[in-house]
C-alpha cells in the first residue's frame, strides 16, 4: 500500500510551497487508496515558533488536505492517530539514539569532538583556497581510549556519519531519473548534535523507514540531501523508498518564491480572502500539468487525474494574475449563502456593516453580495469596489461627465427622476429599472444619455455596477439625496 508523508518544521506560517508539498503527497495517497500521514519535525529546537502547529493543521484542515494518520487536528484538539506513533520528532529521541548506536557499532559513525571554532577555522580557510568547505575528517580515526577519555572528561560531541571514499551513491528519484552521486563530493554529515537531537537527516531516515512510507514527495531543496539519506538506508539495511522532488516555486524574475513579492503564506493568502478550493486548485497545477488543458478541478477530480509522471522538472512560476483569475472564478460560481459568508466579515472589518446588524440585514447583504460578485477578485477588494457605492461625498471633477449633466436632456432627466422617486415607495432594483424604462419612452432620453448621467448622479462616476442594484442597496432617500446634490 502507498504510505506517504507531509513532514514539516514547525516554524511559524506556512508557506504555499508547504502547502503544495502535502497537496501532492495528499493526492498521491488518495489516489493509489492509500495512507498520508503528518509527521511533525521539530528536531531543530532553534527554529521552534509557538502556535505553530495550531496554524499548520488549521490550514490543512480549512484547504481540505487532511491527513489519514500522525499528527491531525479534529474538534478543535490536536491528536494522534495512527499505529506508527509518536508522529512527533521531539518524543522520539530514544529510537533515534538506538540506531545511531548501531551505526557507531557497524563503525559506520564516530564521535566528533572538535568544537564550534575549530569547524569555523577550517571551514573558513577551505573557502579561501576555494574549496567546497566540507568536515576534514578530524575525528574519523579516533581511537577507543581516545574517544573514552574525551567522554570521561565531558567534552560535548556530536556523531558523525562515516562516508566511505569514492563510492558511488545511486538512487532513482521518479520525475528527475537516475541520480549518481560520489561519496567524495560529500560532507560527514552529523547525525547527533551536541544538544541530544538527531538531525533532520537521520531522523527523517529512521522515521521515513519505521513508518513504512513507500513514497517521499518533497521540495527540489532536499535533493542534494537525498544520496545521504540513501546511504543511511543502505547503513541500515534498509530499503529506501521512492524519491519524488517537487521543482521550486518561482516569482516572476524565476528567483525562488519570496516575501519581497508579495504573500507567499497560506494564512496571508486566506486572510486576503482567497477561497482554499482555489487556492489548491492552483496550486495543484504549480508543478504538475493534466493530460488535457482543464484548469478548474474540484479536489476529487485532481485526485482523479493525479500522477506523478506529470509532475515537471522545472520551476513552477507562482502567477498571481493566473491565482487572482482562478479565484474570481471560484467567487463567481459561489451559492449566494456562502458569497454572504465569505464578504461579511471584510465588510464588518471595513465599517461597512455592523457584526450585530448582521443577521438583520441578510437581504442587503445578500444585494451586495450580488454587485460584487463580478467585481472582484478576492474578497479584500470588496470594500474599495464599494467604497464608489457608498462614499457620498464625491465631488464630480471629470470633463467629459461635468459635459454629460450639462446637456439638455440631462436636465430634463434629473427632473424625471427627482420626480419619480419621490412619488415611489420603496426603490427597489425592479422600480428603478422601471422608472429608466419610463424616462427613456416619456422623455425620448435613451442609452448612453439615459444612463451615464444618472449614473453620475447617484455614483458620482461614469463606470461601476448595474445601477439599478445600486439604487436598490442605496434605499430611496439617499438616491434622492444624492441626484439633488449632483446638481447643486
Ligand atoms: N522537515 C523537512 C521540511 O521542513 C521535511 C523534508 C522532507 O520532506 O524530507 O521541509
Amino acid at each position: 500500500m502507498v504510505r506517504d508523508r507531509f513532514a514539516p518544521s514547525p516554524t511559524g506560517n506556512v508557506h504555499v510551497g508547504s502547502l503544495r508539498t502535502a497537496l501532492y503527497n495528499y493526492l498521491y495517497a488518495k489516489k493509489m487508496d492509500g495512507k498520508f500521514l503528518l509527521r511533525l519535525e521539530d528536531t531543530d529546537q532553534t527554529r521552534l515558533e509557538q502556535g505553530a502547529v495550531d496554524n499548520l493543521l488549521d490550514a490543512l484542515n480549512m484547504t481540505g488536505v487532511i491527513p489519514d494518520e500522525g499528527l491531525i487536528k479534529e474538534n478543535d484538539r490536536v491528536i494522534e492517530k495512527g499505529q506508527h506513533g509518536p508522529y512527533i520528532q521531539s518524543q522520539r529521541l530514544d529510537i533515534y539514539k538506538d540506531y545511531i548506536e548501531l551505526l557507531l557499532d557497524q563503525g559506520q559513525a564516530y564521535y566528533c569532538f572538535c568544537t564550534k571554532e575549530r569547524l569555523e577555522a577550517v571551514r573558513t580557510s577551505q573557502k579561501e583556497k576555494g574549496e567546497t568547505p566540507k568536515y576534514d575528517g578530524k575525528c574519523r580515526e579516533l581511537s577507543q581510549a581516545e574517544i573514552a577519555a574525551n567522554l570521561e572528561a565531558g567534552l560535548p560531541y556530536t556523531i558523525r556519519l562515516k562516508l566511505p571514499e569514492n563510492h558511488v551513491i545511486v538512487f532513482d528519484d521518479l520525475v528527475r531519473g537516475v541520480i549518481e552521486m560520489n561519496t567524495n563530493d560529500l560532507d560527514d554529515q552529523v547525525l547527533l548534535k551536541a544538544d541530544g537531537f538527531p538531525t533532520y537527516h537521520m531522523a527523517v531516515v529512521v522515521d521515513d523507514h519505521l513508518m513504512a512510507i513507500t513514497h517521499v514527495i518533497r521540495g527540489e531543496e532536499w535533493l542534494p540531501s537525498t544520496p545521504k539519506h540513501v546511504y543511511l538506508y543502505e547503513c541500515l539495511g534498509w530499503e529506501a523508498p521512492k524519491f519524488v522532488h517537487l521543482p521550486n516555486i518561482l516569482n516572476d524574475d524565476r528567483k525562488k518564491l519570496s516575501k519581497r513579492q508579495g504573500d507567499v503564506s497560506v494564512g496571508d493568502f486566506l486572510a486576503k480572502g482567497y477561497l482554499p478550493q482555489a487556492l489548491v486548485n492552483f496550486l495543484a497545477l504549480l508543478g504538475w500539468s493534466p493530460e488535457n488543458e482543464q484548469e478548474i478541478f474540484s479536489m476529487e477530480e485532481l485526485i482523479q487525474a493525479f500522477d506523478l509522471s506529470r509532475i515537471n522538472k522545472s520551476g513552477a512560476v507562482f502567477d498571481r494574475a493566473k491565482l487572482n483569475w482562478m479565484n474570481a472564478h471560484y467567487i463567481k460560481e459561489l451559492p449566494l449563502e456562502e458569497l454572504v459568508d465569505h464578504l461579511t466579515p471584510f465588510l464588518v472589518a471595513a465599517g461597512l456593516i455592523k457584526q450585530e446588524e448582521v443577521p438583520q440585514k441578510q437581504d442587503w447583504l445578500a444585494k451586495i453580495a450580488e454587485i460584487l460578485r463580478d467585481r472582484i477578485e478576492y474578497f479584500a477588494q470588496a470594500p474599495q469596489q464599494l467604497d464608489m457605492i457608498f462614499k457620498n461625498d464625491y465631488v464630480i471633477e471629470n470633463e467629459e461627465a461635468l459635459t454629460l449633466l450639462r446637456e439638455e436632456s440631462s436636465k430634463r432627466l434629473y427632473e424625471a427622476l427627482i420626480r419619480k422617486i419621490e412619488a415611489t415607495d420603496v426603490l427597489d432594483a425592479a422600480r428603478g429599472k422601471a422608472i429608466l424604462k419610463e424616462i427613456q419612452k416619456e422623455e425620448k432620453i435613451k442609452g448612453k444619455m439615459l444612463f451615464m448621467p444618472s449614473r453620475i448622479m447617484i455614483t458620482g462616476e461614469m463606470h461601476g455596477p448595474d445601477l439599478t442594484l445600486i439604487m436598490d442597496v442605496l434605499g430611496k432617500d439617499e438616491v434622492l439625496n444624492r441626484i439633488k446634490s449632483a446638481a447643486s
